[in-house]
């Protein structure tokens, strides 16, 4: 197999050298990149590790582009293997050489100064560049505005691309590109002050703002782009034929769209506001109840992420939260909950979150055995905000509906039809808000995603940690020598 790639490789270099438009039988043709794909049982792709593009979190590795390319690869039915590049001079050097990999996916660009250096795919994402600025600095509003700044960039980025041709109008225009860091590495120089602006695609910034609590958009530059995967220019068209018909049944049936709620929704649903809040809120209150969460955890064998999911989700870790309803504390439990779960006092954050934890474990031991993960523990938080019973009642309607009562995403359809008359009234316990309970749980999700990804292990030795973004080094810092002052 490496043979014709070589052998192949080497044709098409060749006949693009003496320029002969000679039928290309016994070389292109003799094995297509598709069928060498097919024929190896491997699909070879190369990335960027970015929690964009690809990363390796509790489960495995994951990330949008490893998720979208990994069903192809299935698809195809053969393996996929990732390989990463360190930055993208190298990513396209990689892509071009004989044994190389066959494929690019790594939240290109497919900007026109690159149309020399590989071939693009259809596009999966529209995105807008965008500059970004530190909130309390001066926003520039147009390129104008650019002049003067200290400005960094990814080497050989489009964004570097789109500079240059800025400068041809602004000559008094000036940045540096950095091959040794990430987005998530420029936006941290932006959100502590050590440069002025980068320019990023809007996609990585919603899904970072969760992060960077100073970083704002200062203006889009120029049009959308399309972010599509590559193949090297010499390869022939086989691949990215079929990478176009898998993106395009993946537009239809739905797949693109939930992938890109689950990594770039964030600011969606949380709101730029709510992204920014929860990113303040993650360095300044986070460290004062992270080893209660996970102490208390440990206890009841769960995952503490979730638990601090569900803290913020209550009362945006404040200890001394309180509701009109009576709910109160960190974990906002009743004062029935509370007595039951053994809290003596509610506002005690530690009490509070070992209580919510109990009684988490308590209602997910109490669902019925046949319900598996993860809808188990979507439907646990449901039960946990709604109540056992009324999630009962959504289940039914559920099953009632030729749905999945054992399937979070069917029974969320149904929980808003609980405070619908036509349909409460037909329920065993009524009334209830069921409306809010979906955005409770997906929230929730929300949160864990992004505590899932801002505490994963494999951050350690990563350029992010040791660039000193103090986020994901939650994991490392030591817990405090006594128990954390709140109130
Ligand atoms: N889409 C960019 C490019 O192809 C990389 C991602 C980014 O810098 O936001 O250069």
């Amino acid at each position: 197999m490496f043979a014709h790639t070589l052998f192949r490789k080497r044709c098409a270099l060749w006949l693009l050298a003496v320029g002969l438009l000679l039928p290309v039988s016994g070389c292109v043709d003799e094995s297509s990149s598709l069928e060498r794909v097919k024929k190896d049982g491997v699909l070879r792709v190369i990335t960027r590790n970015s929690p964009a593009t690809y990363f390796q979190d509790r489960n495995g590795e994951t990330g949008f582009e490893y998720e979208l390319v990994k069903r192809f690869a299935d698809d195809l039915g053969v393996k996929l293997q990732i390989e990463t590049a360190d930055n993208l001079d190298e990513l396209y050097a990689r892509l071009g050489q004989l044994d190389g990999p066959q494929l690019a996916a790594a939240g290109l660009t497919a900007s026109h100064g690159r149309q020399t250096q590989a071939r693009f795919s259809a596009s999966y994402l529209e995105v807008t560049p965008q500059v970004v600025y530190r909130n309390g600095q001066r926003r520039p509003t147009r390129p104008e505005g650019l002049v003067g700044q200290r400005i960094l960039v990814l080497k050989g980025s489009s964004h570097a691309e789109q500079l240059r041709e800025l400068q041809n109008q602004l000559p008094a225009l000036q940045f540096e590109e950095s091959d040794a860091v990430e987005v998530v590495d420029l936006l941290n120089m932006v959100d502590e002050g050590q440069i002025d602006l980068t320019l990023v695609d809007s996609n990585e910034l919603a899904m970072n703002q969760v992060y960077f609590p100073n970083v704002r958009v200062a203006f889009d530059v120029g049009d959308a782009s399309s972010l599509s995967w590559a193949v090297a220019s010499g390869e022939d068209d086989s691949l990215l034929k079929e990478a176009n018909a898998f993106l395009q049944r993946a537009e239809q049936n739905g797949t693109l769209q939930r992938l890109k709620d689950r990594y770039y929704g964030h600011v969606d649903v949380l709101g730029y506001v709510g992204a920014y809040t929860f990113a303040k809120h993650l360095q300044q209150r986070l460290p004062r109840y992270e080893k209660h969460f996970r102490a208390a955890a440990q206890n009841g064998q769960q995952d503490w992420r979730l638990l601090a999911a569900v803290g913020y989700q209550e009362s945006l870790w404040q200890p001394e939260a309180t509701s009109k309803t009576g709910v109160r504390g960190l974990m906002m439990l009743t004062q029935n909950t509370a007595q039951a779960m053994g809290v003596a006092n509610r506002l005690d954050a530690k009490q509070s979150i070992v209580g919510g934890s109990k009684y988490f474990a308590l209602i997910k031991d109490g669902l019925a055995a046949e319900l598996k993960e993860p809808d188990r523990t979507w439907l646990a938080l449901a039960a946990y905000n709604i109540g056992i019973a009324h999630l009962g009642d959504a289940r039914k309607l559920a099953e009632a509906e030729g749905l999945d009562p054992n399937k979070w995403l069917d029974v969320k359809k149904m929980l808003p039809r609980l405070s619908q008359k036509q349909w409460y009234s037909k329920t065993r316990y009524g009334y209830a808000r069921g409306g809010e309970t979906v955005h409770f749980v997906q929230n929730i999700r929300r949160y864990y995603d992004i505590l899932t990804w801002v505490t994963q292990p494999q951050l350690e030795g990563s350029k992010i940690a040791e660039s000193g973004l103090h986020l994901p080094a939650i994991d490392k810092r030591k817990p405090p020598a006594e128990a954390a002052p709140q109130l």
